[in-house]
């Protein structure tokens, strides 16, 4: 979706609202079979706009611990600047993002922002017990019979400390 904002470059148009539900593409298509919604407000800046608001979706994410799908909450507040004094080569560096052809692509804007907010290990839940190192059974659903090994290890390297000459 591409949004002309040239009429806020005119006296008569102070502000243009939206709300409305958006298809993304490639692989947030997938984290988000639902799309996303995007409610905002556009107003004007010297030489450029300022967008202000929210994007909420529902992402199917899959467990850090567990490994099971879940899906998750997800909502990023908008607050963008564009400017036409900021040329599209100095994009990557500027906290000001280039207005070209008075047109914001509200979907480049959502996808980087959902890219950003993406959790770097998300679980389905914080008391998530994961899944059995040994067995592979899902510890939330099951209680397998395996030992835990990492007890077995400590008390290992205890008995082989006891038993070094000059431990005592
Ligand atoms: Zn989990
Ligand atoms: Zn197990």
């Amino acid at each position: 979706m591409k949004l002309s904002v040239e009429r806020l470059f005119g006296r008569d148009v102070d502000v243009i609202e939206f709300d409305q539900r958006l298809h993304l593409r490639d692989e947030l298509a997938d984290r988000y079979p639902e799309g996303v919604r995007i409610a905002a407000a556009v107003r004007p800046m010297e030489h450029g706009v300022y967008i202000e608001g929210v994007v909420e979706g529902k992402e199917v994410e899959t467990c850090a611990r567990c490994l099971e799908p879940f899906v998750r909450d997800a909502r990023v507040d908008i607050a963008e600047a564009f400017s036409e004094d900021v040329p599209a080569a100095d994009a990557p560096f500027s906290d000001v993002a280039p207005l070209v052809g008075r047109e914001i692509d509200v979907n480049e804007l959502v996808e980087q922002l959902l890219e950003v907010d993406e959790p770097i290990a998300a679980v389905c839940e914080q008391g998530c017990r994961g899944i059995c190192p040994m067995c592979g059974a899902n510890r939330n659903r099951e209680q397998c019979e395996c030992r835990d090994t990492r007890i077995d290890e400590r008390l290992a390297g205890l008995a082989k400390f006891m038993q070094e000459p000059g431990a005592k």
